[in-house]
């Protein structure tokens, strides 16, 4: 076994753990980072955010070219070939990754592709995908192994069943496809497959989508999206499946015990994720894991052994690229000698279902769980020009209030391109604004954006589009 030392040693290479190593190259620090996969990217990059935004792009247009016809654009069905939209969304991953690679090249970043683990806190065993057994000796390392997906107990063995990972691959458009689980992944894909033609059942044992979101955005989510899935089974558990020549038999049971049955041509599994924290040689370590398995971290992401950080989705939830990304430059930071910690006021989530939904900081959901006393403000997109000349006046904005402070804590949106204007809320939060510097900045006409100065002004009673006056 040959043995090589670093200054840092970053394990795994997802948005978490490739922003860590190219900050602390930029920092001038001696970099290796460890991956099996070809260049960095982790899931995100290879089985996830990219190539699953590829599709809901594809999605997009597809349903964009149906609507149409509402205001006298009437196009033919299109055809869909399968093939080229896979190699479409191939070439997207490659493109982003190996672009990747060049960064990690022109970093002068060691990069090995295998799989590590710890012999003690302070060096690996790699065993690398090229056959060869390596032994690392770092001074630091930073763990970012990620997460994977949780299946469903006594699943039978078939490739009808799919994870998030198989289900990017479209092998094929299922006549009918079984969603469980009425989440991100559940809903994204679930969408996806809708546009390209297969008949949607959502199965969500809560009793709405999108559990932990504000019930009034879901609502509005959940009235569009009932218009393209064929059915939503809520409050109901899968119980069992079975492989038939057809399909897969699905058993459920609803929450009054009522039990029901159905064949499908697929069924596609996004229950949530779980982190990978087995199989690192933790055990040589002074590592802790809490009770579900995410690794114990400070502020600065240090774990229980003090060589060793831990930053994404195995340092605890919410399980989001964006976070990871921003924990690996903290990390790193704190090892560097800088003074920082991890204290975002407002991480956005964006589901990017059509329409989207997107928040951060404070939503109304949370307040009334901490019984904190917040007001809301409200535009509703059917008054918004720019809304309703894309035909999508189905929108809401929200503020979350300080009634005392008059400051913003939380801002929640619904609609089409949520996602793009949440990051005003999350500048809003972070930078401390109060309601009125948002009522005060002019916002460009006629835009989406608009909505959320619409929100501000109708938090005084003043919003130009809305009569809402206060109640005295
Ligand atoms: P999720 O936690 O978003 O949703 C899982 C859903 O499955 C929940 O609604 C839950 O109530 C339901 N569920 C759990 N067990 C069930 C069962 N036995 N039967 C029926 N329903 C069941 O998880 P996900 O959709 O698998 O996504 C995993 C994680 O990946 C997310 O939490 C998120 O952090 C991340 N992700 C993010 C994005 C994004 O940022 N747009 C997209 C995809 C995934």
């Amino acid at each position: 076994m040959s043995n090589s030392s670093t200054h840092l040693v970053v394990i795994g290479a997802g948005p978490g753990g490739y922003a860590a190593a190219f900050l602390a190259a930029d920092l001038g620090m001696a970099v290796t980072l460890i991956d099996e996969d070809t260049n960095p990217g982790g899931v995100c990059l290879y089985r996830g955010c990219i190539p699953s935004k590829a599709l809901l792009h594809a999605a997009k247009v597809l349903s964009e070219a149906r609507e149409a016809k509402n205001f006298g654009v009437d196009f033919p069905e299109p055809k869909i070939h399968l093939d080229q939209l896979r190699q479409w969304k191939n070439n997207v991953v490659g493109r982003m990754t190996s672009g990747l690679g060049v960064l990690v090249k022109q970093r002068k970043i060691q990069y090995i592709r295998g799989k590590a683990r710890f012999l003690n806190s302070s060096s690996l065993q790699i065993n690398e995908t090229s056959g060869s057994v390596t032994q690392l000796n770092f001074a630091t390392a930073i763990l970012a192994t990620g997460s994977r997906p949780i299946l469903l107990p006594n699943l039978p063995a078939s490739d009808r069943i799919m994870d998030s990972t198989s289900a990017l691959e479209i092998k094929d458009i299922p006549q009918s496809l079984l969603v469980v689980g009425g989440g991100y992944i559940g809903l994204e894909l679930g969408t996806v497959y809708a546009q390209l033609g297969s008949k949607i059942t959502v199965v969500e044992m809560t009793p709405g989508l999108i559990p932990g979101a504000d019930r009034d955005v879901v609502q509005i989510l959940s009235r569009q999206v009932e218009k393209i899935f064929s059915n939503m089974m809520l409050n109901t558990k899968v119980t069992g499946m079975a492989t038939t020549d057809s399909g897969i038999k699905v058993t459920f049971e609803q929450e009054d015990g009522q039990k029901k049955a159905a064949e499908f041509s697929k069924v596609l599994i996004a229950i949530g994720r779980k982190p990978n924290t087995q199989d690192l040689g933790l055990e040589h370590t002074k590592i802790q894991l809490d009770s579900r398995q995410f690794v114990k971290v400070s502020p600065t992401r240090q774990t229980t052994d003090k060589n060793i950080y831990a930053i994404g989705d195995i340092a605890g939830e919410p399980m989001l690229a964006h976070k990871a990304s921003h924990e690996g430059r903290i990390a790193v930071e704190a090892i560097a000698g800088h003074k920082v910690a991890f204290e975002p006021q407002a991480i956005p989530a964006v589901v990017f279902t059509d329409p989207e939904i997107a928040w951060c900081g404070l939503t109304e959901t949370q307040a009334a769980k901490e019984n904190r006393p917040v007001k809301v403000a409200k535009f509703p997109w059917g008054a918004s020009g720019r809304a309703v000349t894309l035909d999508r006046p189905e929108g809401l904005t929200k503020l979350i209030i300080d009634p005392a402070t008059e400051r913003v804590l939380g801002m929640v949106v619904v609609g089409t391109g949520a996602g793009e204007l949440i990051a005003e809320g999350v500048l809003a939060v972070e930078m401390g604004s109060v309601v009125s510097d948002i009522k005060l900045s002019i916002h460009p006409h006629p835009t989406l954006s608009e909505t959320i100065m619409e929100s501000a002004e109708s938090f005084f009673g003043q919003s130009t589009h809305i009569y809402r006056p206060i109640q005295k």
